[in-house]
């Protein structure tokens, strides 16, 4: 690692964690991530090649990056995503995947032979109509059958879950339920504000509320918490039992800013030092010129604000001038 350590901020955080986003594109049109009249995409030629996609991320791991995590759009309907995935598992790090799950059946091969253990899939409901509803399309049965292909292969499976009022929230415990007997980690996200998805806090349900139900369900004695790691971005439980868990990633109402080790890559080359951020900084430019990239990352990693973005209290985050400047979540990877 270099001794300048170009990934520490101001503030002290480590970044260590390095999430690519490989296309804008997707198959799916979830309501809260994809506005409804669709993106502008960029130019063809202005999103990274396989190659480059490589040399930013073996940069990145020269300066201390351990961990990569895959993302989009749909990752998958890349048609060099297999590609992509061998080049990276070449570098050493603890390679990670976040997908729809739509395609997942056709990479189960490779991530075995790349040894790709870790793979998060959303899923917004167990009812086919309401995945419909969210996601715009008509997957459901296929998703769902990929899920369980994956547990049955030995993968480790994340079911990402974006709560939204009057939409999800009574399916939370049967989510739980779905750990009982498989070695499923349903992971419960806070509904994010990001351009076009029409956020609002009613729509919101939160960590509180989301305990709410679960201690309406089971016993405080049946409910573990379980001990975070570092940089866990999750609050992390089980049902005494139960052969999964289940967990609430509360960017909203109790953010976990202060252990942040995560830099985002977009699929045209820019960094941004937050998810929330509504800057970013273009590395694929001076990449394509043989300029360094090296100062560009270490000046976006010393602008990073100490919380989201600089929308530090709930009331900067309600507010669509301030929110409304960041890309839409699509373009951003999650
Ligand atoms: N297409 C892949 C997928 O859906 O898993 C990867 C990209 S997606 C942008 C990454 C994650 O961001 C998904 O788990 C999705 O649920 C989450 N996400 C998207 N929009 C969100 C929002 N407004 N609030 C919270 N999470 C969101
Ligand atoms: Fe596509 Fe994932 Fe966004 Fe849904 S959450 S529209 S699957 S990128």
């Amino acid at each position: 690692m270099s001794s300048k350590n170009i990934l520490t901020d101001t503030f002290g955080r480590k970044h260590n964690y390095l999430r690519i986003s490989l296309t804008e594109r997707c198959n799916l049109r979830c309501t809260y991530c994809m506005p409804a009249e669709g993106i502008q995409l960029s130019p063809k030629e202005s999103i990274m090649s396989y190659e480059e996609v490589y040399t930013i991320a073996k940069e990145f791991v020269h300066h201390g990056v351990t961990k990569i995590r895959l993302t989009g759009g749909e990752p998958l309907i890349r048609k060099d995503a297999a590609l992509i995935l061998e080049k990276l598992a070449s570098l050493p790090v603890e390679l990670a995947i976040t997908t729809n799950g739509v395609n997942v059946d056709r990479f189960i091969n490779t991530f075995k032979d790349l040894g790709i253990q870790n793979i998060n899939v959303s899923l917004d409901s167990l009812n086919e109509e309401k995945f419909r509803h969210i996601t715009r399309r008509n997957y459901f049965k296929k998703v769902h059958e990929n899920i369980f292909k994956l547990i049955d292969h030995g993968f480790h499976v994340k079911l990402n879950c974006v709560l939204m009022k009057d939409f999800n929230e009574d399916e939370i415990i049967d989510f739980i339920r779905l750990s009982e007997n498989h070695l499923i980690h349903t992971q419960f996200i806070e509904f994010m504000p990001f351009d076009g998805n029409k956020w609002n806090l009613d729509k919101l349900v939160s960590y509180d509320a989301l305990m709410e139900r679960v201690y309406h369900e089971f016993s405080k004695e049946q409910v573990l918490r379980i001990a975070d790691q570092p940089n866990d971005t999750s609050k992390n439980y089980q049902v005494k039992g139960y052969k999964g868990t289940f967990a609430i990633i509360s960017s909203v109402t109790n953010p976990f800013c202060d252990s942040c080790n995560r830099i985002r890559l977009t699929a045209n080359g820019q960094i941004k030092n937050c998810l929330f951020s509504s800057t970013e900084s273009d590395l694929l430019t001076p990449l394509r010129q043989g300029k360094s990239i090296t100062p560009i990352i270490q000046k976006t990693v010393q602008a990073k604000f100490k919380s989201r973005g600089g929308m530090d209290t709930l009331e900067k985050l309600k507010d669509p001038t301030l929110h409304s400047k960041n890309r839409s979540m699509i373009t951003i990877g999650g």
